[in-house]
């Protein structure tokens, strides 16, 4: 099936590697989006002929305009329509001609797009974690009223999905939900109290954005990613045990009632979970990627050990927040994002992250209702707290 795809972060990871299936596939482009990778986003243009794009604000449009007309020579007849800001995030989410929106913004600024696209009856390939976090109760709920499908990019989330297709009704007693553990997983309370930026961004087994890299070293992201499972598949925290796995190879398991255990298997690539939201239920032969070989190195030893979660609190506190429901998540994930960002500025220490999380979870606003308008004051009232703590 030849559908329409808009990508929502095309100049990130995962829009990249979005629109290299694209490439490969020869799907229509509808829309693209950034924020201020505008060089980058000119050859995009060049290349897949959007009709719309969006940037982060009226100075980066200005830019763009500048680059398509005076370096590509682009007549403004052939230019996309070029818009700006959340409207501009929106309408690009929404467009008639879109079939399937890849969703790979990081952090809360992409659920607003993603409710757009939802409302205009959109199919999603979810990236953007943040989204199901922060926005779980909505974004599920607005999917099944407009009968439109998530379909998950998360390696982990594709994996337990696949594993799931043998599933009747997709009962399963438990997940198994591998985590690499990150670069600093047999590191000491004093080590980590140490770390700096350049260490944390360097992941073992993935190459990714900043923000999901810092995640994955303070494994925020296997908490986020709890979150994001009890969305996805209709089930608790309880349901899901985390195990590290320091090869990336299998990317999650599950458990059927039955007790049969299926697992999902790969060289880490994330192409193929991406692929795979594009193409389904179709799965057209591909020959780009690394053939399975189990008895590679790194295949042939395959590790499983429980989280160490004294040195490693961010599944807890995910738990927690998911149990505590409300805003509670929400304020979880707009910490996570403001201590991130801080961390990288050198402004706190690495094991700061986990403690601005706890302090922000212990003081949750009650709300009467879960609506977007509510969310984005909980988490922009969050982030301006804590960014008011450390100028
Ligand atoms: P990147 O940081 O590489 O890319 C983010 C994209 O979003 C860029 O196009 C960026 O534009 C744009 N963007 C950033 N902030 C804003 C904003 N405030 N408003 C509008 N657009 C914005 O991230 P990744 O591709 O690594 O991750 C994207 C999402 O996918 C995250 O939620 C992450 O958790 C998830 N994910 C990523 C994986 C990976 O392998 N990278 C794996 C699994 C999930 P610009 O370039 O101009 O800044
Ligand atoms: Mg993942």
């Amino acid at each position: 099936m030849q559908r329409t795809i808009a990508i929502l972060g095309s100049t990130g990871s995962i829009g990249r590697q979005g629109l290299e299936i694209v490439r490969e596939l020869g799907l229509p482009v509808s829309a693209l989006t950034c924020r201020s990778n505008i060089a980058l986003l000119a050859e995009q243009i060049l290349e897949f002929r959007p009709g719309l794009v969006s940037v982060g604000d009226s100075r980066a449009a200005e830019q763009l305009r500048d680059i398509l007309s005076t370096k590509f020579n682009l007549k403004a007849s052939d230019q996309p329509e070029i818009l700006t800001d959340n409207s501009g995030l929106e309408t690009a989410a929404a467009l008639p001609e879109t079939d399937l929106v890849l969703a790979a913004v990081v952090g809360f600024a992409g659920l607003r797009p993603v409710l757009a696209a939802l409302e205009a009856g959109k199919d999603i390939a979810l990236a953007n974690k943040e989204t199901l976090v922060a926005g779980g109760e909505i974004v599920m709920e607005l999917a099944r009223r407009r009968q439109t499908k998530i379909l998950p990019v998360d390696s982990e989330h594709s994996a337990i999905w696949q594993c799931l297709s043998s599933a009747p009704g997709r009962q399963f007693k438990r997940i198994f939900l591998t985590a690499s553990g990150g670069p600093f997983r047999n590191s000491s309370k004093k080590e980590l109290a140490a770390v700096t930026p350049a260490q944390a961004l360097r992941h073992p087994t993935w190459e990714m954005g900043a923000k999901i890299t810092i995640d994955s070293a303070t494994m925020m992201n296997k908490g986020l990613e709890i979150i994001e499972a009890c969305h996805l598949f209709s089930c608790t925290p309880a349901q899901i045990e985390v195990v590290v796995h320091p090869q990336s190879i299998v990317h999650s398991m599950v458990e059927l009632n039955d007790g049969s255990v299926m697992a999902q298997l790969g060289f880490p690539d994330m192409r193929l979970p991406i692929r795979l939201a594009l193409t389904w239920p179709d799965r057209p032969a591909a020959d780009y990627y690394r053939p399975y070989d189990p008895c590679a190195e790194g295949a042939n030893q395959l590790v499983f050990e429980p989280p160490n979660e004294e040195l490693f609190p961010a599944l807890q506190l995910a738990r927690s927040a998911f149990a505590a429901g409300g805003l509670s998540p929400c304020v979880l994930n707009a910490a996570n994002e403001a201590a991130v960002a801080l961390f990288l500025q050198g402004k706190i220490a690495f094991p700061a992250i986990w403690q601005i999380a706890a302090e922000a979870l212990a003081q949750v606003p009650a709300a009467a209702n879960l609506d977007f308008a509510t969310l984005e004051w909980a988490h922009n009232d969050t982030i301006a707290r804590i960014m008011q703590r450390h100028p």
